[in-house]
């Protein structure tokens, strides 16, 4: 089944320009050079004959969800995959409001998949939707699922692939030929099976310099020569990394993803 990934943030959590900074990427005028906080937007059309409408999970809602489900003209959502609960990651939970309102018309609440651990976070921070006492009348019209193994989604399966960042187990997810890794500083032993013959794939590579929780380029390009994806686009990225520079010194098959690339995928 055809679909489309859309990097809807490439940036790391401060996003890029990061405020008060001067430096020449956060000054640049090339557009790849701007980006908002990590999330993707996996979508695909509905092949049964009662419906033809388009499907759409995003993975993450950081803080500049709002503007980024504008910029991709969202007009509803599936579903929504949590890979862990940093800020940068679940801010814009709140904004998935007006979406799930047309959505829940249609098919009821909106799945959220979430790890226990990143679902006590989303339940902490925004009780007003969640809480069973809750009266909040614009509260969100989602509800919130264990994440799996695999999980399904109308037509289309996930796959949690497990990584660690940092001292933290989070998850990254599979479809189809394609992988959405974000915030990985170690990927298990255990989870390159799941990796095996992808067409896409995207890595985080925060910086050069070694952060404790972030992959660094190198450490990127080493596990996307081990994986062996036809293509694989690097996301995560900090305002170390200008665009054009970087992409200059990367592998053929390695590049810096940007806001608003969209990749064709196969579900
Ligand atoms: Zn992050
Ligand atoms: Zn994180």
């Amino acid at each position: 089944m055809e679909g489309l990934l859309t990097f809807l943030g490439t940036g790391t959590s401060m996003g890029v320009p990061t405020l008060t900074c001067e430096c020449a990427v956060c000054t640049s005028a090339d557009s790849r050079d701007q980006r908002l906080r990590p999330s993707v937007l996996v979508k695909w059309k509905a092949a049964s004959h009662e419906s033809n409408r388009e499907r759409t999970v995003i993975i993450d809602t950081g803080p500049d969800f709002r503007q980024q489900a504008l910029r991709a003209r969202l007009s509803h959502v599936d579903a929504v995959l949590y890979t862990h609960a940093h800020a940068d990651h679940i801010l814009g939970l709140d904004d998935l409001r007006p979406l799930t309102f047309a959505s829940f018309r249609t098919g009821g609440f909106v799945p959220l998949y979430a790890a226990s651990q990143t679902a006590e976070v989303l339940e902490r921070i925004f009780d007003y939707h969640f809480s069973s006492g809750s009266t909040y009348p614009t509260r969100a019209r989602v509800r919130l699922e264990p994440l799996a193994d695999r999980m399904r989604v109308h037509e289309a399966e996930f796959t949690c692939v497990p990584v660690k960042h940092g001292e933290m187990d989070i998850a990254g997810f599979r479809f189809g030929d394609t992988a959405y890794l974000t915030d990985v500083s170690e990927i298990p032993e255990s989870s390159f099976p799941l990796l095996e013959v992808l067409n896409t794939l995207v890595l985080p590579a925060l910086r050069h310099h070694p952060h404790p929780s972030h992959a660094t380029v190198r450490q990127a390009v080493e596990w996307a020569e081990r994986i062996g994806a036809r293509q694989t686009w690097l996301t995560h990225i900090a305002h170390e990394l200008g665009h054009e520079v970087t992409n200059r010194m990367l592998p053929p098959g390695v590049a810096l993803a940007y806001d608003g690339l969209e990749v064709a995928v196969n579900l």
